[in-house]
Order: C-alpha cells, then structure tokens, then sequence
C-alpha cells in the first residue's frame, strides 16, 4: 500500500521522473549547479524583467518597511501598495477593479469554487492549466472537458442545467502549445447560452495585443464578453503573485467568498510593489514585446529550415514535439551539454506520446543567443525521431490528463 519507493522507481524507469536543481540565473544566462553557463530558453520571464535593477530596487526600497504582511488581506495584511497594484492593474486591462491572490494557482481554485456549486456546470478545454481543472473538482459542478480550442465540441457539448449557472473556462495563450484560445467564439457560445466566459490568460499579459493587455485585447474583447479574467505576475511581470480582474461587483463577491483569498496571509507589500514597477515597464517600454515578435519570427524561420516539427504557434512559447519521454529528456541532456537549457515536458503535463521541448523566448534573448540555440538545434536534428511516430493528435490524446 505505501510503495512510495516503488512507484518512484517506477516513474524513473518511464522517463517521467522530476528533479530539481538549483540555479544562478543572471539575465536569460543562469550558472548551473556544477559552475557551467546555461542559456536558459525555458523561463516564463518574457519581457526579460525579473532582474531588471528598477523593479528589483522597488522591491528592495519596499522591504525595507518589513518583509511579512502579517495576516489576511481582511485582518490586517492589505496595504496601500496591494490598493495601489490593484487599482494600476484594473487601469491597465480596461477593468472596473481588480483583487491580488497570492498565485495564480489559488485564484483559479478560489474564484471557480467560490462562482459555482453542485447545480451548475462547467466547461473546460481539455488543455487547461491543472489548477483550473482542480477548482472545477473541488466546486462540485457538473465538469464537461471539450477538445482542445474546438467550439463544435463545445458547442454538441453544452447541458444547461435546470436551474443553475454555466462558467466556460480557457486558458487564453496555452501554457504548453503556445496557441491562443478561439476567444471571439467562445464568447459568443457564452452569449447564446447564457454562460460567463472565464479566461486564465498567465502567459498572455503583458506579452499579446497592442499594449499587452493580453489576449482579450488581441481579439478586442471587454469585460461584458469576458467577466473574468485571470492574470498571473510571476511571468512577463518578473515577479510573483496573481490577480482576477472584472465587475465591482464580482470583486466584492470575490473578497466574501473566495476561500484562497481570506483563508490566506496577504503577500509581501514589497511584492505588490515590485509588481507596480514591473507594469509601469510593461507599459512604458513596448519595444520589449517588438524585440520578442523579431526573435519569434527568426527563430521559427530557422527551426523551419531545419525540418523540426514547429507547433502553430505565433508566440513566446513555442514548442518542438518529439513524443516519447525518455528522447524527449536524451535531446534535452544534449541542448545541456551544448549549454541551453531547455527542460523536457513530460506526462502527465501534456498528454501522453506529446512530450516536448518548451523552448520559450524573451525579450531578455539577443539575436545571437537565438541563433546559437538554432545551430545547436541543427547538430541535433539528426536525433529527432521519425516525423510520423511524434506527432499524436493532441486533442485525441487528452483522456489521460489529470
Ligand atoms: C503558471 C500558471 C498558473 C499558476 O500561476 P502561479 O502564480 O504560478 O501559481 C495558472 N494558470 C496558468 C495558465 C499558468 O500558466
């Protein structure tokens, strides 16, 4: 019964097993534990600001007034920097207001299980970030998971309950395809049946649409189309924590209700002010996300020339398939001993015969970096398996996820 021993044994031997390691990252160039430079391609930091002096003195000169928050946001945790993040956040994305929880992790969790009960339904794409499908699970809705971006399944899927609410929920740029969700149509099926559109869009602000507002702005969608709206700060903003955006009143609801934001210690102020310095970046310098949309299209140029199998991708995320774990992990160690860093996604993170090199581009990668990446790739290829046995229809491959 408690074969832990066993089952890691079992997981090594399938080519799924975890390890962690520490890093010395100094820009997009990290020292690895033994001493050796790495170019990382694998970070979410895509405006390259995680270590950029002016957020780190905010959040330095921050701290300096003290480290811990020292209770929940409605004891005595809520600073005029979370009010003042908070209301830069809601300014920036179009929104009435926005409400800070401590990762993006628990905002999912808390804002689905705080929106939605036994009588109501929701509906997933199969491709959602877990946290996603574990508030989903824990809400007690109806959960009905539809193919991948497909709004024909979605649509032959959809049950309105008796009475009841319908919450569909995507991802807006998907984590591990580096697609963006067919967002205009969602919207719609959520107008026609009278559902709330949900988008978790972690790797799309700050990154997508003309300001990098994110993928609601890319497909020119608001609050009415898209009540809720999910961001992460531990991505393009360099730094750590996560927010909801939408209605007053959804927020009001939020701060009664959500269990992850009042059963939990408010971040660190500095945190929230590292983050203020962070959007007054990602607003102020858009030649962040022009340099990365160049270093896009470069480096897809050159995977092209080298016959790997690109995804469809148009952004900073952009992964190449091989299929089975174990070559997946072999061509990563080798990317390592060339000195890039490119971790291998396995199972149970992408569904199983899809494990792929998540090579991500920032605005912190120089021409040369990409270009080196690209020739490292070419003594690679020949490594690659055959193009017919990587390339399992995801959408069909998804029964297996968690
Ligand atoms: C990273 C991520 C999260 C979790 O955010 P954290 O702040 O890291 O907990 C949620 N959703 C998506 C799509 C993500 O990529």
């Amino acid at each position: 019964m408690w074969d832990l021993a066993a089952q890691l044994v079992e997981r090594e031997r399938a080519g799924l097993y975890r390890r962690l390691r520490p890093l010395a990252p100094r820009g997009t160039v990290a020292l690895s534990a033994d001493g050796r430079r790495l170019n990382v391609f694998c970070s979410n930091d895509y405006l390259g600001l995680a270590q950029d002096p002016r957020v780190v003195t905010a959040f330095q000169r921050a701290a300096a007034d003290g480290v811990g928050s020292g209770g929940a946001h409605l004891i005595t945790g809520h600073r005029g920097e979370h009010e003042a993040l908070e209301a830069e956040l809601a300014d920036f994305l179009g929104r009435d207001r926005a409400l800070l929880f401590s990762t993006g992790y628990m905002a999912n969790v808390g804002v689905i299980h705080a929106l939605l009960g036994k009588t109501d339904v929701v509906y997933e794409d199969s491709l959602n970030h877990a946290s996603l499908l574990d508030g989903a699970r824990i809400c007690g809705a109806r959960r009905v998971r539809y193919a991948h971006a497909d709004t024909a399944d979605l649509r032959a899927r959809l049950q309105p309950p008796a009475e009841g609410r319908q919450l569909i929920v995507t991802d807006g740029l998907f984590s591990m395809d580096g697609d963006v969700a067919p967002l205009p149509a969602l919207a719609r099926i959520a107008a026609d049946s009278g559902a709330w559109l949900m988008v978790d869009d972690a790797h799309g602000i700050g990154v997508l649409g003309a300001t990098g507002a994110g993928s609601l702005e890319a497909a020119g969608l608001g609050q009415d189309d898209v009540p809720v709206l999910v961001g992460t700060l531990g991505k393009a903003f360099g730094t750590f924590g996560a927010f909801v955006a939408g209605s007053e009143t959804l927020i009001e609801y939020l701060i009664q209700k959500a269990r992850t934001f009042v059963y939990t210690t408010a971040s660190p102020p500095a945190l929230a002010a590292a983050s203020r310095a962070s959007l007054e970046l990602v607003r102020g310098e858009p030649w962040r996300r022009e340099h990365l949309r160049r270093l896009i299209a470069r480096f897809r140029r050159g995977v092209e020339q080298l016959g790997l199998p690109l995804m469809d991708s148009a952004t900073p995320i952009q992964p190449l398939l091989v299929g089975e774990a174990q070559a997946t992990l072999d061509i990563s160690r080798a990317l390592e001993q060339d000195g890039f860093l490119v971790t291998a996604i396995r199972p149970p993170t992408v569904p199983r015969g899809t494990a792929r090199l998540r090579i991500t581009l920032s605005a912190g990668h120089s021409e040369r970096q990409v270009d080196d990446l690209l020739e490292a790739l070419a003594r690679l290829a020949p490594r690659w398996p055959a193009r017919e046995d990587t390339v399992a229809a995801p959408a069909a491959a998804t029964a297996d996820l968690p």
